[in-house]
């Protein structure tokens, strides 16, 4: 078998899309037509593949029975990198036991349900707790912008056994979507269970020492730590339990949302994005979908830049404490809303933060976090018996020329948005540089600072502010062996394809132990 490169018009890529086995989709939106660029699987005549044709895919998973497997492994946290390590133990035939705080994924639904209606939040299930961790209910983007990391390809594939569309497997820029992941994520489940893992939900590691003996060894091990980087509480218990982290630098900002419209009309300038008169199927919209963009610019020595953008999505609110504010965002499959926001966000090194506490980039977010609640709250009264998930908010315009927002546009944030001063209240290193960042963005894209456009408080989780620092070959803990943090909680990954990753090569690290 071989491939062959094409260049297309929409038009014919959706026809070829349809017929044959695509193993690259690229789309080149700069020029006035549109171009997509196709890879083909060939036969060695060079003719195309069929898509329909009997050959496989990819080499599937062979999980192995491991109900009374010898070899067993804890895994605290069942997000992308917790059920990555589980699936490539059961692979290795190796009995993973996962230990989840959130609910399983069709309760932890409602709880996220009770959130977006402002009925308050559940502290241990949320957007970021929760079987899938903080992958199920997100954007679904599928990309890391490292390729250093491992098998990007398998993660992939797996997401696709599991149930991810074709896609997955060929799109430069893969895309899932929150109504989809849910379903893959369950599958995962069934596949654990019945193969033999456990899975325990409801149960959170409130402390290491439990699971220690008299010497003070682990009583089981190895023990893959994929918390995620949301868990605040595990954290500060970790650095007590004398567990070896660092701070890292991390990046604070707030999220921006315009009408999708007015992104098409900026990024697809050259394009004609009217329907032609050939009608159905050939409305560019349609075929690549609604616009992203991926801004960044240097402000005072420091990145300013997008990060997570969701084309036609939501902002969501993603704290996991009660009287702080987080937002983030997140789209379904056919990213159809009409409004597409973005983290626009900040890089903070860790010198920026005085002192020699690990933590204290943590300390940093929750600081802001607090106040942005503080500022939320605006007109509500804490007698409603529960905690507001509001968020403050201002117009971009006004922001960046430090005005008030008479009113607010509307806006994809369903617990609702509060009129707020972010440009009196984010501290000046931010605030300053999120300003000129969002003047640089104009200059580029001319028309993205308008008062269409609204900014809403804070973005703080987008990387982790903490390390937990492991040896670069065993991926083992520097001082405490047998427990391999893992994840983007651990620090060295973020986003879920390097986090699946990096579970799978916590996985594979222990499976090569055990031979
Ligand atoms: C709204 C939103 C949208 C996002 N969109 C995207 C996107 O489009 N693309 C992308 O690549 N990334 C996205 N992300 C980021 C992505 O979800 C994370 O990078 C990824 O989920 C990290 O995987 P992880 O397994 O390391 O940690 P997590 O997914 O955070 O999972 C950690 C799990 O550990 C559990 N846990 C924590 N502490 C304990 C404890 N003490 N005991 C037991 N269990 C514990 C948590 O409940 C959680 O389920 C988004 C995040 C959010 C919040």
């Amino acid at each position: 078998m071989d491939t062959r490169p094409y260049i297309f018009n929409p038009r014919e890529a959706h026809e070829a899309e349809q017929k044959w086995r695509i193993v690259k989709r690229s789309v080149d939106a700069r020029q006035r037509e549109l171009r997509v660029h196709l890879t083909i699987l060939t036969d060695e005549q060079g003719r195309p593949i069929a898509k329909d044709a009997p050959i496989p895919l990819y080499e599937p998973p062979v999980f192995q029975d491991v109900h009374k497997a010898s070899r067993s492994a804890l895994i605290i946290g069942a997000g992308p990198a917790g059920l990555f390590a589980a699936l490539t133990l059961i692979e290795h035939g190796i009995k993973p036991i996962i230990y989840e705080r959130g609910k399983e994924v069709s309760e932890r639904k409602k709880d996220i349900a009770l959130l977006n209606r402002n009925e308050g939040l559940n502290p241990e299930s949320n957007y970021c707790f929760g079987e899938g961790g903080a992958g199920t209910f997100s954007d679904g983007k599928l990309f890391s912008r490292s390729k250093k990391r491992g098998n990007m390809q398998r993660v992939m594939e797996l997401f696709h056994y599991f149930g991810a569309p074709d896609t997955v497997l060929y799109e430069a820029h893969a895309h899932i979507g929150s109504d989809k992941l849910p379903t893959i994520i369950k599958r995962m489940r069934e596949c654990i269970l019945e193969h033999g893992g456990e899975i325990h939900f409801g149960c959170r590691m409130d402390s290491l020492r439990e699971l220690k003996d008299e010497s003070g060894k682990f009583r089981e091990t190895p023990i893959i730590l994929a918390i995620g980087h949301s868990a605040h509480d595990t954290y500060r218990m970790l650095a007590e339990e004398g567990v070896a982290m660092e701070t890292k630098g991390f990046a604070m900002g707030v999220r921006v949302e315009h009408p999708q419209s007015l992104i098409n009309s900026l990024m697809y300038k050259s394009l004609s994005l009217n329907p032609s008169p050939e009608g159905k199927g050939n409305n560019l919209i349609d075929y690549i979908g609604n616009a992203s963009y991926s801004l960044v610019t240097q402000v005072d020595g420091r990145g300013v830049y997008s990060f997570c953008m969701c084309p036609g999505g939501h902002i969501v609110p993603a704290g996991s404490s009660e009287g702080t504010c987080v937002v983030n965002g997140m789209s379904a499959s056919h990213r159809n809303s009409p409004f597409a926001n973005s983290g626009i966000v900040v890089q903070i090194n860790p010198e920026d933060i005085p002192g020699d506490n690990p933590l204290r980039g943590l300390e940093y977010q929750e600081v802001l976090e607090r106040l942005a609640y503080s500022q939320s709250i605006g007109h509500l009264s804490l007698d409603i018996g529960h905690f507001p998930s509001t968020a403050p908010a201002q117009r971009l315009r006004d922001f960046v020329e430090g005005k008030a927002s008479k009113d607010l546009p509307k806006c994809s944030y369903l617990p609702g948005i509060v009129p707020s001063r972010l440009d009196l209240w984010l501290p000046v290193e931010i605030g300053k540089r999120l300003r000129q960042g969002f003047r640089d963005f104009d200059h580029k894209y001319p028309g993205f600072l308008t008062n269409e456009a609204v900014i809403v408080g804070v973005e703080s989780r987008s990387s982790s502010a903490v390390r937990i620092v492991r040896d670069p070959d065993t991926l083992q803990s520097v001082n405490t062996p047998g427990l391999y943090p893992c994840g983007e909680g651990a620090g060295y990954a973020g986003g879920i394809t390097s986090s699946a990753l990096d579970g799978i090569n916590a996985a594979l690290k222990i499976a090569h132990l055990a031979r």
